[in-house]
């Protein structure tokens, strides 16, 4: 089998497929056959990745190639660079098939709010893909690609993977560089793979960990070989399980499953304690105040002067920004621009930004507590399994706080993954392990020995 005809296959399969899922805002036909062809002149593939046909979420760059957030604002936007994981997954040969759809600047559980289309659950079509990176989720799920690069800013990878019955790995902050994502919220983003095994999100984490002079938050520590401790015993691993993730708004499906998964491990071995994270509670509020804050701020860029989408019939520099801006942003990332830029304002600041930020140090204080007496963290990813299509749009506060389990992860910059724990009424439930800071390796091992 040569890359090029692997890549047709899977461009045939796709175009199939893709009627029912709606994963791909876009195909890149000619660029991935390219790849595909230079893969196979060069003839080495000793690097697992090479000739391997990806799936790239929308909000990450691609020289020359449109890359667009799932926004109107960013229509027919061609970057001039790579992001530098696209950098290096081409160095390695991999092939970019095309881009994902996602929520419209990664803002949103479900995928619903892209401007481009509706990506379904790939196990059942009427229920949500999850989000914001549903479409890499559904791909990979639906057979379409291996992998998929997403982002996760409050649980952006690790949900739709739940949602998916497959495995999401969001790395810990500053293992990967964020050059060429399209912001949302600097302090908490992270890019990471989803695919359905272990190995293989390894295998892709390895590719695209490591410093980057381009990113100055990107760590300068050793980058390991993720799937060294693939294989190895779970037994004496200390896991922790915070009473908080079984609380309100969890549904007896999830509970009931990741509890059998907690089970399992303490067969295998594992040594599990109840624990708690007494500020898990306060989570939600406060990345919704600071996600928004540095949002609002990162979004300032798209004034139609410097990319993409500019209004036709505005006449002077005001209208311009004003009438584009209207015109380009979708709902829900006007209503999170205007609670940024009100939480950031002189008169809110002390009440809201400031507020917020001092609960993410003491959410970040109990993980640390934690992990002085455990390897990881385990609980559900989600509070409740996948929903109908629209069944959540018009009611954004029942969809924030479906982030509940995944968010405090992000505020405290720690590596975490969802893996499938099972199914119920036909429909996948994750669980989430969470580690200690750059420790992805201790999470591939236990979700290895699980899966
Ligand atoms: N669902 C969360 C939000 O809407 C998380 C998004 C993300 O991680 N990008 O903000």
């Amino acid at each position: 089998l040569t890359a090029v005809q692997l890549t047709k296959d899977t461009l045939d399969n796709i175009k199939k497929t893709d009627d029912k899922i709606q994963a791909f805002v876009r195909l890149h036909e000619e660029t991935a056959l390219a790849e595909a062809a230079a893969a196979d002149e060069k003839g080495d593939f000793s690097n697992v990745l090479a000739g391997i046909p990806m799936a790239m979420k929308d909000n990450i760059a691609t020289k020359g190639l449109e890359t667009t957030a799932a926004s109107k604002i960013l229509a027919d936007f061609k970057p001039v660079y790579d992001a530098t994981v696209t950098k290096k997954l081409k160095d390695d040969g991999a092939v970019i098939i095309g881009k994902a759809n996602m929520d419209e600047f990664a803002m949103g559980g479900s995928s619903e709010t892209s401007a481009y289309k509706q990506t379904k659950n790939a196990w059942d079509q009427d229920k949500v893909p999850g989000g914001s990176s549903g479409g890499s989720a559904a791909a990979v799920a639906a057979g379409q690609v291996a992998y998929a690069l997403g982002s996760d800013t409050g649980g952006s990878i690790r949900q739709p993977a739940a949602f998916n019955g497959i495995a999401g790995m969001k790395p810990t902050y500053g293992r990967v560089s964020r050059f060429g994502l399209f912001a949302m919220a600097s302090s908490l983003d992270q890019i990471g793979p989803l695919t359905r095994t272990v190995r293989d999100n390894a295998l892709v984490l390895n590719a695209i960990s490591g410093f980057d002079q381009n990113d100055s938050t990107s760590s300068e520590r050793a980058v390991p070989d993720f799937t060294e401790k693939l294989g190895e015993s779970i037994k004496g691993m200390k896991i922790a399980v915070p009473k908080e993730y079984f609380q309100e708004g969890l549904s007896n499906e999830v509970a009931l499953q990741v509890r059998a998964a907690i089970e399992q491990m303490k067969t295998m071995g594992a040594e599990v304690t109840e624990v708690s994270l007494p500020h898990t509670h306060f989570g939600v509020a406060a990345y919704y105040i600071l996600m928004s804050s540095e949002g609002s701020s990162n979004l300032q860029r798209y004034d139609g002067i410097r990319y993409g989408h500019r209004a036709k019939d505005a006449k002077e520099l005001e209208e311009v920004y004003k009438k584009t801006r209207s015109e380009g942003f979708g709902n829900e990332v006007k209503r999170r621009i205007m609670l940024g830029t009100y939480s950031l304002s002189a008169g809110a600041y002390d009440a809201f930004f400031k507020k917020a930020a001092q609960i993410r140090t003491l959410i970040i204080q109990d993980f640390n507590k934690v992990f002085e007496d455990y390897d990881l963290i385990v609980g559900p990813t989600t509070p409740t399994q996948p929903y109908g299509m629209g069944e959540e749009l018009g009611d954004p506060k029942t969809m924030y706080l479906g982030d509940a389990l995944t968010i405090p992860v992000n505020l405290a910059g720690l590596p975490a993954m969802s893996v499938n724990a099972g199914f119920n009424a036909g429909l996948p439930i994750g669980l989430q392990i969470i580690g200690r800071p750059f420790d992805e390796q201790s999470i591939y091992q236990l979700a290895y020995a699980f899966e």
